[in-house]
């Protein structure tokens, strides 16, 4: 008996960021008719801002009728940076795609499930090879200041180019597929505009459109963009033995159209703001056998964001690809300069001089302070003249495991404070990196107004939430990202990382999510599998 013909569906994907473009290519090599639903539009090179000063283009409001790619929200503890569309945050990413050391896969949070060095092994380079990922040849202006100061600390053979997911052919000249053996869709060369994070508009960055989707599309894969989830049942049976039934909504009408499928399992790759928002709201409805832990363990790379505005005219900070060098300042920290193309201003509007200090009254006598010692240097860096051009963006990361707990608020999911290190704004390492940087470029260094005033960290790398343990007990999914409590239900995505990677995190998520895949039978073995239990085989 074919089982398929009961479902539409063999597998929905809610979501088509990482972990939800390898599910679908895996799951339509194996055989399975697969559907990807995903909440933000199909975007092509020609339909990204030209800066991120076109708001309607560049970020994913819809309230505000914005549908474009990035998306802003603001918790009590932290503030979260993704992306929206099809091809997730693999749209607004800056490519960077670096392997954690030793401490990620040996971190107590998971290593008692497996030996993950040993586990990831395969897929680590499969998943570089599918992204596209190669060493980034030219080092600009903010790369080579990274070089100088590892100089000065000493560390001059710890700076690097990064590995990015870029195509580095002829600057825009259009050739075949030069990953895939010509299967694959034509790539330009880069230009080294800086334009990465807010979408390449010349198609020489390998999105997740380009490679797994790509490929999951043409093994017959449906994507259905436009499309939220909003609620996922079992059929029949309590467990989800019986397969599931998906409901979803316009997500870019105000009148919401509806609609819903059956399927006889479910990938949950929402990303963490997706995810876990989900299963937070359907655990009190339809999935309650949920693990009590979803929400628990929602970490960063406890980076901290500091944007570092020069002062002289003739440094450009814009020109190369988004993160061009790496220096790994210590065993368990990272520092990278970070781009935006030229015109890209939007942050200056957000930006206030560099104050730590333990709660608010002395961050705004220090913010107040530098302004008083330094009134001509922060007027000329709020009216500077291109804000990209002369700002170079330092991004740290550490390995350091602090969590956060999400629960269900009032308007969707909150933030909590729980037992142990939660991620912070003030790390004195990088303040005094970010200081001895702006020395080399003649400029001074400014963080985001939410962490002066509010204490409230910022990353793009928000990572946990469903994370795996040996039971229901311990965790939402075992170490084969198999939901506790329900069949055929899985979870690929950033919210699964159990561990701080303490680097950029996408590249952890593939692999992750390649390794989950490969233990799934292929539909002919799977069925077989079935109907031998059915007649009493197994
Ligand atoms: C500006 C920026 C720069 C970054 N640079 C890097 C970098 O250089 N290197 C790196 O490794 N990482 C980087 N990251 C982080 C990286 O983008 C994320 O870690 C990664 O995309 C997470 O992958 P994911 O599989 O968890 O899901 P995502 O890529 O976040 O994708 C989830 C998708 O699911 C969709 N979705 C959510 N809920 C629903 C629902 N209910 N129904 C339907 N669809 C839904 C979302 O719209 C989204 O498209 C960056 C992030 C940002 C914002
Ligand atoms: S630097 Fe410009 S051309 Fe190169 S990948 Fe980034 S956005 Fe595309």
């Amino acid at each position: 008996m074919d089982h398929s013909k009961r479902f539409d569906y063999d597998y929905i994907i809610i979501g088509s960021g990482f972990g939800g473009s390898v599910s679908a290519l895996r799951l339509s090599e194996k055989g399975y008719k697969v559907l990807v639903l995903e909440k933000g539009k199909r975007l092509e090179a020609q339909d990204f801002p030209r800066s991120n000063w076109q708001l309607k283009r560049w970020l994913w409001m819809p309230i505000m009728k914005f549908h474009g790619l990035f998306k802003l929200t603001f918790f009590r503890h932290v503030a979260t940076l993704s992306g929206v569309g099809v091809g997730g945050g693999s749209l607004v990413y800056a490519n960077t795609l670096p392997i954690p050391k030793k401490s990620f896969f040996t971190a107590d949070t998971w290593a008692h499930l497996a030996d993950w060095e040993q586990e990831l092994k395969p897929f680590y380079p499969q998943a570089l090879k599918m992204l596209g990922t190669n060493r980034n040849p030219r080092l600009e202006t903010g790369d080579l200041a990274l070089q100088t100061l590892a100089r000065q600390i000493g560390k001059e053979e710890h700076f690097e180019a990064t590995n990015v997911a870029v195509f580095f052919g002829e600057p825009n000249q259009t050739v075949p597929d030069p990953y895939f053996g010509g299967e694959g869709p034509e790539r330009s060369g880069c230009n080294f505009c800086g334009g990465c994070m807010t979408g390449c508009r010349y198609g020489a960055k390998n999105t997740l459109d380009k490679n797994y989707l790509y490929f999951a599309e043409k093994l017959g894969a449906t994507i259905q963009p436009e499309s939220e989830v909003y609620e996922v049942s079992p059929l029949e049976g309590k467990d989800g033995a019986e397969g599931y039934r998906v409901r979803w909504k316009r997500s870019t009408r105000f009148f919401k159209q509806k609609g819903e499928f059956t399927a006889r399992g479910v990938v949950f790759s929402g990303g963490v703001l997706g995810t876990v928002k989900l299963l937070l709201k359907l655990k009190r409805s339809s999935l309650p056998n949920l693990s009590d832990k979803v929400g628990y363990g929602v970490r960063t790379n406890s980076e901290s964001l500091i944007g570092v505005t020069t002062f002289d005219k003739n440094t450009v900070f814009s020109d190369g690809v988004a993160i061009g060098s790496i220096l790994h300042t210590d065993e368990y920290s990272h520092l990278e300069p970070v781009r935006y193309s030229a015109g890209s201003g939007f942050w200056r509007l957000l930006m206030s001089p560099l104050a730590y200090g333990g709660n608010v009254f002395i961050r705004l006598a220090r913010f107040l302070g530098d302004i008083i010692r330094h009134p001509v240097l922060n007027l000329r860096a709020a009216f500077i003249d291109d804000w990209a051009k002369r700002t170079q963006i330092l991004l740290f990361m550490r390995t350091i495991n602090t969590t956060l707990r999400f629960s269900r608020g009032l308007l969707g999911m909150k933030s909590a404070i729980v037992k142990g290190e939660h991620p912070t704004a003030f790390i004195p390492e990088a303040k005094e990196l970010a200081e001895k940087y702006s020395k080399i470029v003649k400029g001074k260094p400014f963080v985001l107004i939410t962490e002066t005033i509010a204490g409230i960290p910022t990353t793009a790398h928000i990572l946990g939430g469903c994370v795996m343990g040996k039971d229901r007990e311990e965790g939402v999914i075992d170490k084969d990202n198999r939901v506790f409590g329900y069949r055929n239900m899985y979870i690929c995505d950033g919210s699964t990382i159990s561990a701080n990677p303490g680097v950029n995190p996408s590249l952890s998520i593939t692999a992750l999510a390649e390794r989950a895949m490969s233990k799934i039978s292929p539909k002919e073995t799977a069925a077989a599998k079935l109907e031998s239990v059915e007649a009493g085989g197994m």
